[in-house]
C-alpha cells in the first residue's frame, strides 16, 4: 500500500489528473516531481483529506473536463492559444500519434488510478497539449490498444492507447494501473464496495480497538450510512439478519452489551470459507441466495457493538453460527499483498465493468 498511498499524497497535492501538468513549466513540474517522488511524508501521516469518508464531498475539487481551471483552456497555454489569436496562420495538420507499440502480454487493460474524485482526461494523442476527446471516472477500468512514449508526466513519458466503448485516445500511465489478463481469478476476494469507491480503513488487522483474539483479522471501513456493500466473492448466504430497525437499543453506536443486536450477512464460498458482513443497516439478500461477487446484499449501518456507521468484514472458517474465529483475508484489488493496514486509502474495483 505504500507505494500507491505515496501517488495518492501526490495527486493531492498536485492537484489532479494529467490536467494539472500541463500549466507548469519545465523545471518546475520536474522539481514537484522530485519533491513528490522523496520528500512524500510519511503516508501514516497522511492529510486529513485523503481520509474524507465521503468521496462525493460537495467541497471536491471541480472536474478539470468541464471546469474554467482547467489549464488547457487557460489562455497562458501558448498551444491552445494558438489557433484563436492567429487565424491567418493556418494550423499546422495535426501530428499523427507515433505507432503504438502492441501491448504487453501482462498488461492488457488499465484502471484508472489515484485521481480522487476528478478521474482521467483521454487524450487524442499523446501529450496534453489537445482537448481531452473524453474522460475515465476513477476506478474505471479500459481495454489497452497500445503503448506509446509521449508527453513527460512526472518523468515518465509511457502512454496507453485505450478503447471503452466507444472511447478512445490515449492516457498517461501515471494515472493508471495494469490488470492482469482476465480479472481477478474468481477465487479472489475484491473490496466489498461499489467500483471506484475510495475508501479509508478506519481499524485493519490487529487493530487496537476491537480487531483482536477472534477478530484479529478483520477489516473497518469508514463509510456512511447506507452505503451499498458488495459481496467481495460469490457464494451463498449462509446467514442474515435485518431486523435491528431505527428506534431499536442497538441500531446505532451501542455498547458491549449490543455485540448480539447486530444486522450482518455471511456468505459461504466454494471452498468452504466464509465472509461476514456486519453493522449493516439494511440487508437485502435472503438466507441460500446464491450471490456473485460484486453483488449488491444490502447497505452499511451502525447496528450492533458500534461506534456508528461503518462495515466490518472479515473471513472465517465455518464454526455453526454466524460469527466465527477469523482467518486471513488479501483483497485482489488492494496492491502489494492485499491486506491494508489502519489508515490505508483503498480504491474497490469490485463491479467494475
Ligand atoms: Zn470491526
Amino acid at each position: 500500500m505504500r507505494a500507491s498511498l505515496v501517488l495518492v499524497i501526490a495527486i493531492a497535492l498536485a492537484g489532479c489528473g494529467d490536467a494539472t501538468l500541463a500549466s507548469g513549466d519545465g523545471p518546475d513540474r520536474a522539481a514537484d516531481a522530485a519533491t513528490l517522488d522523496v520528500g512524500t511524508p510519511d503516508p501514516d501521516a497522511s492529510p486529513p483529506d485523503t481520509a474524507a469518508p465521503d468521496p462525493d464531498a460537495d467541497a471536491s475539487p471541480p472536474d478539470p473536463d468541464v471546469s474554467p481551471p482547467d489549464p488547457d483552456a487557460s489562455p497562458p497555454d501558448p498551444d491552445a492559444a494558438a489557433p484563436d489569436a492567429t487565424p491567418p496562420e493556418p494550423a499546422p495538420p495535426d501530428p499523427a500519434p507515433p505507432e503504438p507499440a502492441p501491448p504487453a502480454d501482462d498488461c492488457p487493460r488499465v484502471r484508472v488510478s489515484g485521481t480522487g474524485d476528478d478521474g482521467l482526461n483521454v487524450r487524442p494523442d499523446p501529450s496534453t497539449a489537445r482537448p481531452p476527446v473524453g474522460h475515465l471516472a476513477e476506478g474505471a477500468v479500459a481495454a489497452v490498444t497500445g503503448v506509446v512514449e509521449g508527453e513527460a508526466i512526472r518523468g515518465d513519458t509511457t502512454w496507453f492507447a485505450i478503447e471503452r466503448g466507444d472511447l478512445a485516445g490515449f492516457v498517461s500511465g501515471v494515472f493508471v494501473a495494469c490488470l492482469p489478463p482476465g480479472g481477478p481469478d474468481d477465487d479472489e476476494f475484491l473490496l466489498p464496495l461499489a467500483c471506484g469507491s475510495r475508501v479509508r480503513i478506519s481499524q485493519g488487522n490487529d487493530g487496537a480497538y476491537s480487531h483482536n483474539g477472534r477478530s484479529r483479522f478483520a477489516f473497518d471501513f469508514s463509510i456512511g450510512l447506507d452505503t451499498p456493500l458488495l459481496a467481495m466473492r460469490a457464494g451463498r448466504v449462509a446467514y442474515r439478519r435485518g431486523d435491528v430497525r431505527p428506534g431499536d437499543r442497538c441500531y446505532s453506536g451501542g455498547g458491549p452489551d449490543c455485540a448480539a443486536e447486530v444486522n450482518y450477512v455471511v456468505v459461504e464460498h466454494a471452498d468452504g470459507t466464509q465472509t461476514q458482513y456486519a453493522h449493516m443497516n439494511r440487508v437485502d439478500v435472503d438466507r441460500d441466495e446464491r450471490v456473485e461477487r460484486g453483488q449488491h446484499l444490502g447497505l452499511s449501518g451502525g447496528t450492533g457493538y458500534s461506534t456508528g456507521p461503518h462495515a466490518h468484514v472479515a473471513r472465517q472458517r465455518p464454526c455453526g453460527g454466524p460469527f466465527c474465529e477469523s482467518i486471513p483475508l488479501s483483497f485482489a484489488d488492494v496492491p502489494g499483498d492485499g491486506v491494508p493496514a489502519t489508515g490505508d486509502v483503498v480504491v474497490s474495483a469490485n463491479g467494475c465493468p
